[in-house]
């Protein structure tokens, strides 16, 4: 067999690389601040009818961002052109990192999504028309979304709580990740932008279950 050069062997070990990071590590993405908004909140900000406009998908399918930007207001501060996440859902609801809470001067809980039960309140605005919330305001609690294939391959039960090493440029351990296994999901790990930060986190950072 002839030598590998250097160029072919670095190639080899890429493919070798990224194939076991397939299957024994998952990747992470960090969600920014956004909102979900409810059929009657996108009619009174928007208009009578108005559908929102969907301009990306995101990893989870059915989800999307979308062209539409709003305004979310606290006793302390605003936060401008916070992105709309689609579709509608029943509730409308504010998920916010823990510096974004300070700026707006609010004490979320930190909850997986949906969940908004004795949440504080906030303003959305959207040029003249603002909607006053009495609740909806989260800190999303970091999760793992996986398929039941990969939950059975990494033994991972729903609702489990996870502790995951994110290799960010700093690397991190964080606890208490929940896992949510769906057949319609595709396999993520959800952080925010404070989670991110704090583990050096770019675009195809990888994380393994630690236990
Ligand atoms: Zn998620």
């Amino acid at each position: 067999m002839e030598a590998l050069n250097s160029y072919q062997a670095d190639r080899i070990v890429e493919a070798v690389v990224s194939q076991l990071k397939a299957k024994l590590m998952v990747e992470v993405e960090a969600s920014g601040r956004h909102v979900h908004l409810c059929r009657q909140d996108v009619e009174t900000l928007f208009g009578k009818g108005y559908q929102l406009t969907e301009v990306r998908e995101l990893s989870q399918p059915g989800q999307f961002v979308c062209a539409e930007r709003v305004t979310i207001s606290g006793p302390k501060g605003s936060l401008h052109n916070v992105v709309i996440l689609g579709p509608e859902r029943s509730e409308t609801q504010a998920e916010i990192s823990m510096t974004d809470s300070l700026a707006l001067g609010i004490k979320p809980p930190v909850r997986l999504s949906g969940d908004i039960d004795n949440t504080p309140g906030f303003t959305i605005t959207v040029g003249d028309k603002s909607i006053v919330k009495d609740k909806g305001v989260i800190i999303a609690k970091r999760h793992m979304h996986i398929t039941p294939e990969d939950a059975e391959r990494l033994n991972v039960k729903d609702r489990e709580a996870l502790s995951i090493k994110v290799f960010g440029s700093r690397p991190v351990v964080f606890q208490d990740t929940i896992a949510r296994v769906s057949k319609d999901f595709r396999t993520y790990v959800h952080i925010d932008y404070d989670e991110a930060n704090a583990c050096g986190f770019t675009k195809g950072t990888f994380c393994r279950i630690i236990r």
